[in-house]
């Protein structure tokens, strides 16, 4: 059965709301899932979305962005260069537990007799709120609000807003704020290796634990990966009901009780600031230090001033990012219009939660929403992430940028020990290191070095930062370039062609295989642009290319040969069939059996042993469908159509980075059926849990995907040679309307897809020249520019 055939629409439950994310119901079955999708982050810290009372099963976890610990990497035969150390995020502290308890009953959710519940991720304020009437067993009414945020201002803060009314009643009301380290360091189902493997014991040791009034303050370290963790917490309250409180701590737990004289309808309003702050080199002391400054800060701000200043942070976000959609047909997605702008806007919202503050750091595969994949960081950052990134928020794909390039050294030496000259950036990592316990899945996807070039070169683009090219970039791309021209070499087979052999490409079930169509297409870009990069500092910036060679020991013939490899570089292609094989031997392996392959045997990883997969074509992601995509100069319209006819079928879309990319393809050869099915899935991945593991993660690659479908795929955007060109794809009697902001060079440009006309109009900036379809536009600021599409090109390829 084809992917596409497989993908049934996709359904969830939440009801259509264009801002917030509703869960109406308490479903103790959907805990899982739900945390991860109400999980709330900034990049740096991440909560899971668990009830702040706790629940059963809840993975509670806390997450700090590169806050690991390491461990050995036991194989069962070693062989040289296996790493030897892997690295999993840890759960840190929990510090948004709050138990409430009215005459002495617990308030416990899958117990509560609950009359009205309410539960929203409000993406326009950045809060996860929650409104609960509660009926104790002796009918005592009790209205339950609160509202959380981790602050995409101050990325070490958190707050919770909690409030208890009594509504008919009076009570004895304890409400205790609590914060206790050491929870579970991981969940693991068994059998399924995108899972997260738990540390057996202790992961975070305590430094030093003290209380001050109502501000308690736990710090802990990591044994092997040294790494300090303080996190501490203010609690006030505000009531006109008689009340006390009392504090405790131990080495792992602290807590303030406050007991209360609940008077009726006489609200309790208790408010919560946390801080989290994470060190290698500072001592427990500064850390400790460091979190109080924090809290005498924010607590002397007040709640509301965290929430106003999420507000304006969340205002701006979204004036540069969001995706507006009208007058969808409902008929072709079963969707209605509100329904796909929900999901269109969740799923932006939690890319830039996975990315906002990731300072010094990457972006993990989940984001902070979960620690499958151990909170690694892979390609994903670069090729789904970086595109949104960079055309909306610029500064966070610098950011992330120069974290690879602070990864350069340990990319040196990584490159030495597997014999290479230049560097060889790990497959996933959070400290630098190869951390991919599998080779063949793993350390063998040498395009990953040339997956962060792709996105340099767009990054540098579309800013024109010439100075992080220069000052970092240009070294990066002559580290790469040295390692594209020791790995490959001119095969005497392929007619003296520069050949590379035994990597693997982003398809995982075709591995170490020779001449990846997708690896020496993108080996040829990161060669080329090294050269260029090289000239162009040599003739016209002597003394940032001289600044170069000093880094480098760059040599003069060096460019040279990068771009005769380039030139000469193999890219397999089947006279046939009239398409690119992706590798050297795929088009000769036996056909999978998908006619027989049940329907609940996907993902066939977790199903067949990897040589069973491995021997038959059968293709997890797209990969030549891939290039076609990020290369899409390279192949003429036909060739795009072909291809992706010839390799749609083979794909399973096992990995969830493949349905946005085919959605696109689709999009760009005219096939708009296949374009929105696969649209949808892209969109409602973690929304209708398309593969079934929400309860792990979200799947922030096919997030950032999904902006790629709606801007290059159905907006028909394009930026391949430097400049922004559009070419809108629509299906025929199609009247949706589809609007995006983009920036570029420092200038928003916000472009109108409609049925009739697409408008162009400058909103920041003063002047830009952009091409619609084959002409020039010209625009000057707030005066819109309207031009009709050729009618003939309605979904038609070009
Ligand atoms: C995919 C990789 C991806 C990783 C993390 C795997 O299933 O095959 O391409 O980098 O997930 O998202």
């Amino acid at each position: 059965m084809l992917h596409h055939e497989r993908l049934r629409p996709p359904s969830h439950d939440y009801p259509a709301d264009e801002w917030n994310l509703i869960e109406k119901r308490f479903h103790s079955e959907f805990l899982a899932q739900l945390e991860t999708v109400l999980a709330l982050g900034n990049g740096y810290l991440g909560m899971r979305g668990c009830p702040e009372e706790g629940g059963p099963n809840a993975e509670n976890s806390t997450l700090i962005n590169g806050f690991y610990e390491t461990r050995p990497i036991i194989y069962g035969e070693e062989a040289y260069g296996f790493p030897k150390t892997g690295q999993t995020i840890c759960n840190v502290t929990d510090s948004k537990i709050i138990k409430l308890f009215v005459d002495d009953e617990p308030f416990w959710l899958p117990d509560a007799n609950l009359l009205s519940y309410d539960r929203r991720l409000n993406v326009k304020s950045g809060t996860l709120d929650r409104e609960i009437l509660w009926e104790t067993p002796a009918g005592k009414q009790v209205l339950i609000t609160s509202r959380r945020l981790v602050s995409f201002v101050n990325r070490h803060v958190a707050a919770i807003s909690y409030c208890v009314t009594l509504l008919n009643a009076e009570a004895f009301v304890v409400i205790s704020s609590e914060m206790a380290t050491n929870g579970p360091s991981a969940r693991v189902d068994g059998g399924d290796p995108r899972q997260t493997r738990a540390f057996s014991g202790r992961v975070l040791h305590h430094r030093t634990s003290y209380s001050k009034d109502r501000r308690i303050v736990l710090c802990h370290a990591t044994e092997k990966s040294c790494l300090t963790l303080t996190c501490a917490t203010d609690t006030t309250v505000e009531t006109s009901c008689p009340h006390a409180y009392k504090v405790a701590h131990t080495e792992h737990f602290g807590q303030v009780a406050f007991t209360i004289e609940a008077r009726p309808r006489c609200p309790i309003q208790l408010t919560k600031y946390i801080t989290y702050h994470t060190s290698q080199t500072a001592s427990a002391e500064e850390l400790c230090g460091r979190a109080e400054w924090t809290l005498d800060r924010v607590t002397a701000q007040g709640f509301q001033q965290l929430l106003a200043s999420q507000a304006q942070y969340m205002n701006d976000f979204w004036r540069r990012s969001d995706v507006r959609i009208a007058d969808i047909r409902e008929d072709r997605t079963k969707r209605t219009t509100v329904e796909i702008q929900q999901a269109i806007r969740f799923n932006l919202f939690h890319v830039l939660q996975a990315s906002a503050r990731a300072e010094d750091t990457g972006a993990p595969a989940k984001g902070l929403t979960g620690q499958a994949y151990e909170g690694h960081y892979f390609w994903d950052t670069e090729i789904y992430l970086l595109p949104f990134l960079t055309y909306t928020s610029p500064r966070i794909a610098k950011n992330l940028l120069t974290f690879r390039y602070k990864m350069l050294a340990q990319a040196r030496a990584r490159a030495r020990q597997l014999g290479h000259r230049g560097a060889m950036f790990p497959w996933r990592t959070i400290s630098g290191e190869e951390a991919s316990a599998y080779y063949a899945a793993g350390t063998a996807q040498y395009h990953i070095n040339a997956d962060i070039m792709y996105a340099l070169r767009k990054y540098v683009q579309a800013t024109g930062d010439e100075l992080f090219l220069r000052e970092c970039g240009a070294e990066m791309l002559v580290e790469t370039a040295r390692l594209w021209l020791d790995l490959g070499f001119y095969s005497d087979a392929k007619g003296g062609k520069f050949c590379i052999n035994a990597v693997t490409g982003p398809d995982e079930y075709n591995t170490v295989v020779n001449n990846n169509a997708y690896t020496n297409l993108m080996a040829r870009e990161n060669l080329r642009y090294a050269a260029e990069t090289v000239e162009s500092l040599r003739t016209a910036q002597p003394d940032a290319y001289n600044a170069l060679v000093h880094k480098t020991a760059l040599e003069s013939s060096e460019p040279e040969a990068w771009l005769r490899a380039a030139e000469n570089i193999y890219v397999p292609y089947d006279e046939k069939l009239k398409i690119i094989p992706q590798d050297d031997d795929f088009l000769d392996r036996e056909p999978w059996d998908f006619q027989n392959t049940p329907p609940d045997h996907y993902p066939l990883l977790l199903f067949y042993h990897p040589l069973n997969i491995y021997r038959k074509q059968v293709i997890k992601q797209a990969d030549v469908v891939l290039a076609m995509f990020l290369l899409g100069d390279v192949f003429s319209a036909e060739a795009k159509k072909r291809n992706f006819e010839f390799y749609d079928p083979l794909t399973t879309g096992d990995s969830s980075l493949s349905s946005c990319v085919e959605a696109i393809i689709a999009a760009q050869t005219g096939d708009m059926e296949k374009a929105i099915r696969y649209g949808m899935a892209a969109l409602l991945m973690d929304l209708a849990d398309v593969g079934g593991n929400v309860k792990d993660g979200c799947h922030i690659a096919s997030m950032g995907g999904t902006w790629m479908m709606l801007t290059y795929g159905f907006g028909g955007m394009k930026d391949d040679d430097g400049r922004l060109s559009f070419w809108p794809r629509r299906a025929p009697q199609d009247n949706a309307i589809l609007r995006f902001p983009v920036t570029y060079r420092g200038q928003m440009l916000e472009v109108e897809i409609g049925a009739e006309t697409v408008e162009y109009t400058l909103r920041e900036g003063e002047c830009l020249v952009i091409r619609h379809e084959t002409e020039d536009v010209q625009l000057t600021r707030e005066h819109p520019v309207a031009v009709r599409p050729v009618s003939t090109m309605r979904g038609v390829i070009r």
